[in-house]
């Protein structure tokens, strides 16, 4: 968001975001419209150079961009790249809805590839496969953590169970090529209501969405989860062993901070560790096993 709002200041009014007469003002008389896919491709790969220089800098190996076995970076497996993180990551969601519009125009691309269509076509489509990906990745995880001892609680833990361990699976990942047959699997897919697992690692749960029971959509009739306003005690709502362990986590990390701040803020954050744990116990005291309920 904070990158459209740079570019938006960098070109005129009423231009394109990846303007080429602004961005490549060499050949801004031999091309008009929007950078090509070689630009695009120069700039991921001084942005690749960027970040690496950065994790040297701050001694951070594990930040690399390793090289990449499949050459260079090109503007759809870029897109790609973006799309994953937005279906993975709630507060991208957020950033979604709200700049939805804009970014959308900005990163769709045309038939050619090129920035600056309005075409529906572009990264809203790969945004649903990769949400799509991710549910199904969440009830995979589910289903093998269960049957691996792990324990679960929550008012759907069942019924999430049942839907990860028997439910339809998404078979969008198999199709390589066919985008619009993938993306009509994923929606789909992602329609399902009440069998479809989102992680939210925001709140530290999973949500096995259904709109009548959601406590996070107000008036609004919405298709799907408002992740980062997840309210405790809605009744969509799993845990397992391993997000309980992580809000103990978060609990003293949130304590250890409030102690080198002053005390109003400490404050706030000492009652949200508490908040915390309370969850974490109340699912240590609910929870149960395959060994205790196989399902
Ligand atoms: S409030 Fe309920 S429906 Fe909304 S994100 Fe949380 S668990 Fe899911």
């Amino acid at each position: 968001m904070n990158a459209i709002r740079v570019l938006e200041r960098l070109v005129p009014e009423g231009a394109l975001l990846f303007d080429a007469a602004v961005h490549d003002p060499a050949r801004a008389r031999t091309r008009s419209g929007s950078l090509g896919s070689n630009a695009i491709r120069d700039r991921i790969d001084a942005f690749v150079v960027w970040a690496n220089t950065e994790a040297s800098r701050h001694d951070l190996p594990g930040q690399r961009i390793p090289p990449d076995p499949h050459g260079r970076i090109g503007t759809a497996r870029f897109r790609r790249t973006l799309a994953w993180h937005i279906a993975r990551r709630p507060g991208g969601l957020v950033a979604l809805a709200l700049q939805y519009g804009h970014v959308r125009t900005a990163l769709d691309t045309d038939e050619s590839g090129r920035y600056g269509t309005r075409s529906r076509s572009g990264i809203h489509r790969l945004v649903d496969i990769e949400t799509a990906m991710a549910t199904a990745d969440a009830a995979a995880d589910l289903a093998e953590r269960f049957h691996q001892g792990e324990g679960v609680s929550g008012p759907a833990a069942r019924k999430a169970l049942l839907r990860a361990t028997t439910g339809p699976l998404f078979q969008g990942g198999l199709v390589k090529r066919d985008f619009p047959l993938k993306h009509e699997l994923a929606r789909r897919h992602l329609a399902r209501e009440g069998s479809v697992l989102f992680d939210n690692p925001h709140a530290l749960l999973l949500c096995l969405y259904q709109r009548d029971r959601a406590l996070c959509r107000d008036d609004e009739q919405l298709a799907a989860p408002v992740l980062d306003r997840c309210v405790p005690g809605c009744g969509n709502i799993v845990r397992t062993d391993q997000q309980a362990a992580a809000l103990h986590q978060r609990a003293d990390q949130l304590d250890h901070r409030a102690g080198l701040l002053p005390a109003p803020i400490g404050d706030r954050l000492r009652a949200n560790a508490v908040k915390l744990r309370a969850w974490a116990q109340d699912h240590d005291l609910t929870r149960f096993t395959a060994e205790e309920n196989p399902t």
